[in-house]
C-alpha cells in the first residue's frame, strides 16, 4: 500500500500515542483473558501510525487516525473504530463543535453495528460508545456514560468476537475494546474542551 503522507505534527495525536502506549500491558492482558492478547498492541500501533500521519485542526487529526486504523491496524478492533472515527472525522469536518461530534458517534456507531452486527450489551466496544451517543453532546458528561459503560461490561458474558467462546470465564474484568473505546472519546473530548 502506498506509504501516508505525513501532514504537520499534532501535540494531541502525540498525546494520545502516548497515553495508548501507555495502557498497551493493560489492554493486552484484559484482551489476553478473554481474547488473543492484541488490544493494546492494535491500539498503541493504530494511534501511533495516526501520530506520525500528523494533522492541522481536529478535523483533520481525526482523519488520520480513522485512515490509521482503517489501512494499517489489524484484529477486529481495527477497521470496527476505523469506522466510528471516519464518521467522527466526517462530522469535525463539517464542524468540529462537541454537538456535531455527537453526531458523528451516532453515525459511526450505527456503522459499526451494520457491518459488526453486534447490540449493545454483547459485551464489546458498543457497550462505551452507544451510553455516549445517546447525549446531545461529546462532552465530559458523555465520557462519563462511556466509561460507566466500560465498567459494566465486567458483568456482561460476549455474544461477539473470540470472548464470546469463553462463557463466564470472562465475568469480573471489562471487554477491552469497551475500555479503549471509552479512552478514545475521553481524548477526543478532552481536544473539543481543554
Ligand atoms: P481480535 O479479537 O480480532 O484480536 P481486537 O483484540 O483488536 O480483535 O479487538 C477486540 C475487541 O473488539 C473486543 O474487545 C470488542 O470490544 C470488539 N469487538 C469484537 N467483535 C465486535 C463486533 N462484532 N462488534 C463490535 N465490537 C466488536
Ligand atoms: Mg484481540
Ligand atoms: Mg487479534
Amino acid at each position: 500500500s502506498e506509504a501516508p503522507t505525513a501532514g504537520p505534527s499534532s501535540e494531541w495525536l502525540d498525546e494520545v500515542a502516548r497515553r495508548f502506549a501507555d495502557y498497551r500491558s493493560r489492554l493486552n492482558d484484559l484482551d489476553q483473558r478473554s481474547g488473543d492478547g492484541d488490544m493494546g498492541t492494535n491500539m498503541a500501533d493504530g494511534t501511533r501510525r495516526a501520530a506520525a500521519r500528523g494533522g492541522d485542526g481536529l478535523a483533520q487529526e481525526l482523519r488520520s487516525l480513522a485512515d490509521a486504523y482503517l489501512d494499517e491496524v489489524g484484529g477486529s478492533s481495527g477497521p470496527l473504530f476505523g469506522l466510528v472515527l471516519a464518521e467522527l472525522a466526517r462530522a469535525a469536518e463539517d464542524e468540529a463543535s462537541a454537538e456535531r461530534l455527537a453526531h458523528g458517534l451516532r453515525a459511526g456507531l450505527e456503522a459499526l453495528q451494520r457491518v459488526g452486527g453486534a447490540q449493545p450489551g454483547d459485551r464489546t466496544m458498543i457497550d462505551a460508545l452507544a451510553p455516549a451517543a445517546a447525549r446531545d453532546a461529546l462532552d465530559a458528561e458523555a465520557v462519563r456514560s462511556a466509561v460507566e459503560g466500560a465498567r459494566a461490561t465486567s458483568q456482561l458474558r460476549a455474544r461477539r468476537g473470540r470472548a464470546s467462546y469463553l462463557a463466564d470465564r470472562v465475568l469480573g474484568f471489562p471487554d477491552p475494546g469497551a475500555v479503549a473505546a471509552a479512552l478514545l472519546l475521553q481524548a477526543i473530548a478532552e481536544r473539543l474542551d481543554p
